[in-house]
C-alpha cells in the first residue's frame, strides 16, 4: 500500500452535505431532551439521599444503568460528528457550513451537561454504599473511577437549579470571553517590514532564520496586541472574576483553593503539583545554559524574546524529508521499541487516518482527535518536509496510538488529563529525536538534532513555569480588584525574572495579551500539564534499560491505566515510584541537563 497525506473520513459522512449529519443531530437532540426529562427527577431524590431505602437500591440501579448506556450512546454519536465536523474546519477555516454546524454541535453537548446534572449531582450526594452497589454492576464498574473523582467535589456543589444556572449562563458569559479572544486574534492585522499581515503569518515569522525578521515579527505581534491591551485585560478579568466567584460560591462547607479544581482536571496532588514546580526551580539554570548555549551557537550575544522560537542556525545542516521518508523514519524509530507501534503509524498513513497536505485556508497547529465508532484515532498537521515537521508527526502520532492501545476498553475509561496525555506524544517524539540523532553523520546534523532538544529545554523549564508563575500573581491580585494593563506588564516582567534571570536581552512583558492561554475560558493553568508530560515521560524512558525486555508491554500498561487512575497511582502500580517526591522529578531533570551539556559541548 502507499501512503497519503489526505484523510479519508467517508465512511463515517459523505461530505458535508450529507443528510446524515443533519439526521444525526436531530436524533441526537431527541435523546438529550428525553434524557433530561428521565434524569429530572434525581433532582428531587437528592433532598432525601441519605433516606434512600436499601431495599430500593436494585431498581434505582437498574435505572441509573440504563441512562447511563443511553447516554454513552450520545457521547459516542456526538463525538462522532464532531469530529467530522472538526477535520472539515481544520482543513477549510472557511467552510460556513461546517463551522455553523461546529455551533450547533456544541450546544448539543452543553444541553446534555444540563440534562445530566440532577443524575451527576445525585451520584455525589448519595451515600457510599449506594455506590459501593452501583459500581459492583458489570456494566456500572466503567464508572468507577470518573464517580471517585467526581465524589471528590462533594462538599463544593450548589443546588441542581444553581449547577445548571452556571453551566447555562456560562455558554454567553464566560465562555463569551474566551471566544471573543479568538475573534479577535482572527482580525488582528500585524504591521512587519511596510507589510500588513495576519497573525497566523506574523507568528509563523517567529521561527524565521533570519534573526531581524523574528525581532520585527515580535515588534508586529506587539504593536497589534498593543493596541487591544485594554480588551485583553477586560477579558482576563472577567474570566479570573468568573471563576474566583465560582469558587467563594462551592466554598460554602470547606476552604478552597484555586488550584484545586486545575489539580482535579489533572488528575494530580497538590503535592506532586509543589514537588515538579519546586524541583524544576532548583534547575531553572539549566533552561537558562540551554538559552546561552543557543545564543553562543547563533553568533548572538544573549536571545531575546523574539528568539525563542529560532530554528537551528546555518552551520546547523537540517535534513529535509519527503511526507514518505517521515512516516517511515517514525515507524521504523518506533518499531525498535514496540514492532506493534511502527505498524501503526505506518497503517496511519495507509488508511489516510493523517492529513498533512499544505493547502490554502487550513489552521496552523497539529492535533489528535478520534472517532468514536469505530474507534479510529486522527492526526492534523500541515507537512512541508522540515525536521521540526517530523518531531511534530512523531508528536501527534504518539498521541493516536495512546488511543490505539485503548480502542478496545469502555469510552468511558479511555480520556485521561492533559498531564498524562503529554506523556505519550513527548515519549514517542523521544524514540524519533534519537532516531534522528543516530543517522546525523557529521556534527552540523547533530547540532541540528540536539537543538531541538535544547529549545524544548528553555521552553519547558523556564518559559512554561513563567506562565505558571504570572497566572498565581494574575489570580492572587484578581481577588483584590480589577487588574489594568500596567499591572499584567509589571507582574509578567517579574515572573520572566524569577525563572530567565539575567538569561535574556529583555522580559516579554505583553506575553499575557500575546499568549491565547491565558485566556482560554474552559481552562485554567493550562500549561503547566505541558512541563509534567515532558518531565514525566522522560523519566518512564529512563526506565527503559532498567526493565529491559518488559519494558513495551509495561508502557502500554501505562497508557491503559491513564483513564481509571489518578497519575499518582498510575505510576505507584507500574513503577512503583512516588511522583510526590522530588527524587522522580530530578531523575528526568538530570536527562535533561545532560541533553544540554552534550550541546554546549557540539557549540565549542
Ligand atoms: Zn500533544
Amino acid at each position: 500500500m502507499t501512503v497519503r497525506l489526505t484523510w479519508d473520513n467517508t465512511h463515517f459522512f459523505a461530505d458535508i452535505n450529507d443528510p446524515r449529519i443533519e439526521e444525526t443531530a436531530q436524533h441526537l437532540k431527541s435523546e438529550i431532551a428525553e434524557l433530561r426529562s428521565i434524569c429530572q427527577p434525581y433532582a428531587e431524590l437528592i433532598k432525601a439521599t441519605d433516606a434512600l431505602p436499601e431495599a430500593n437500591y436494585g431498581d434505582q440501579i437498574d435505572n441509573i444503568k440504563q441512562i447511563h448506556q443511553r447516554r454513552m450512546a450520545v457521547v459516542e454519536a456526538l463525538r462522532n460528528v464532531s469530529t467530522f465536523i472538526y477535520s472539515r474546519l481544520s482543513v477549510d477555516a472557511q467552510d460556513t457550513a461546517a463551522s455553523t454546524w461546529q455551533g450547533k454541535l456544541q450546544q448539543l453537548g452543553s444541553a446534555l451537561d444540563q440534562a445530566m446534572k440532577p443524575l451527576q449531582v445525585f451520584l455525589i450526594r448519595v451515600g457510599d454504599d449506594f455506590v459501593q452497589a452501583l459500581v459492583a454492576d458489570p456494566v456500572m464498574a466503567e464508572v468507577a473511577f470518573s464517580l471517585r473523582c467526581d465524589r471528590k467535589l462533594k462538599n463544593q456543589l450548589l443546588s441542581v437549579p444553581e449547577e445548571q444556572l452556571i453551566s447555562g449562563l456560562s455558554v454567553n458569559g464566560l465562555h463569551s470571553w474566551g471566544n471573543l479572544y479568538s475573534k479577535l486574534a482572527g482580525t488582528l492585522q500585524c504591521q512587519i517590514n511596510g507589510e500588513k499581515m495576519g497573525l497566523a503569518k506574523a507568528s509563523s515569522l517567529l521561527s524565521s532564520a533570519e534573526p531581524t525578521d523574528r525581532k520585527a515579527a515580535w515588534q508586529g505581534i506587539q504593536g497589534a496586541w498593543g493596541e487591544h491591551q485594554e480588551t485583553v485585560a477586560a477579558i482576563l478579568n472577567a474570566i479570573n472574576g468568573w471563576r474566583l466567584e465560582e469558587t467563594q460560591q462551592r466554598a460554602h462547607t470547606q476552604k478552597l483553593h484555586y488550584l484545586d479544581k486545575s489539580c482535579l482536571q489533572s488528575r494530580i496532588d497538590r503535592d506532586t503539583l509543589d514537588a515538579l514546580m519546586e524541583t524544576t526551580y532548583q534547575y531553572r539554570s539549566v533552561g537558562q545554559r540551554a538559552l546561552n548555549a543557543m545564543a553562543a551557537a547563533s553568533g548572538l550575544e544573549k536571545m531575546g524574546p523574539w528568539d525563542i522560537l529560532a530554528p537551528a542556525p546555518a552551520g546547523a545542516e537540517e535534513q529535509a524529508f519527503t511526507f514518505e521518508e517521515a512516516i517511515n523514519l517514525v515507524a521504523d524509530a518506533f518499531s525498535e521499541f514496540d514492532p506493534e507501534m511502527g505498524k501503526f503509524a505506518l497503517m496511519m498513513a495507509e488508511k489516510g487516518w493523517i492529513d498533512g497536505e499544505p493547502t490554502p485556508n487550513r489552521s496552523t497547529g497539529a492535533y489528535c482527535t478520534k472517532f468514536t465508532k469505530p474507534r479510529e484515532p486522527r492526526v492534523f498537521m500541515t507537512f512541508t518536509g522540515t525536521m521540526n515537521n517530523v518531531t511534530t508527526l512523531a508528536h501527534e502520532l504518539g498521541h493516536a496510538w495512546h488511543n490505539w492501545v485503548m480502542r478496545d476498553m469502555p469510552l468511558m475509561v479511555t480520556s485521561y488529563p492533559m498531564t498524562l496525555a503529554e506523556t505519550a506524544s513527548i515519549f514517542a517524539e523521544t524514540l524519533v529525536r534519537n532516531a534522528l540523532l543516530k543517522r546525523a553523520e557529521t556534527p552540523a546534523q547533530k547540532l541540528a538534532v540536539r537543538w531541538q532538544d535544547v529549545e524544548s529545554a528553555a521552553a519547558f523549564l523556564v518559559n512554561i513555569p513563567a506562565r505558571y508563575e504570572f497566572e498565581k500573581r494574575l489570580v492572587e491580585a484578581r481577588k483584590e480588584g480589577t487588574v489594568v494593563p500596567a499591572q499584567l506588564r509589571q507582574m509578567m516582567g517579574e515572573s520572566w525574572q524569577k525563572w530567565y534571570e539575567d538569561s535574556l536581552l529583555e522580559y516579554d512583558e505583553l506575553f499575557w495579551a500575546t499568549k491565547l492561554h491565558f485566556s482560554i475560558s474552559s481552562l485554567s493553568f493550562y500549561n503547566y500539564p505541558y512541563l509534567f508530560g515532558y518531565l514525566f515521560s522522560l523519566g518512564i524512558y529512563a526506565q527503559r534499560d532498567t526493565y529491559g525486555e518488559k519494558f513495551e508491554a509495561l508502557y502500554r500498561g501505562i497508557l491503559r491505566d491513564t483513564g481509571s487512575m489518578t497519575a499518582e497511582e498510575v505510576v505507584m502500580q507500574n513503577l512503583d515510584q512516588d511522583i510526590r517526591q522530588p527524587e522522580f522529578w530530578q531523575a528526568s531533570l538530570d536527562i535533561v541537563e545532560k541533553a544540554v551539556t552534550e550541546f554546549e559541548a557540539l557549540v565549542k
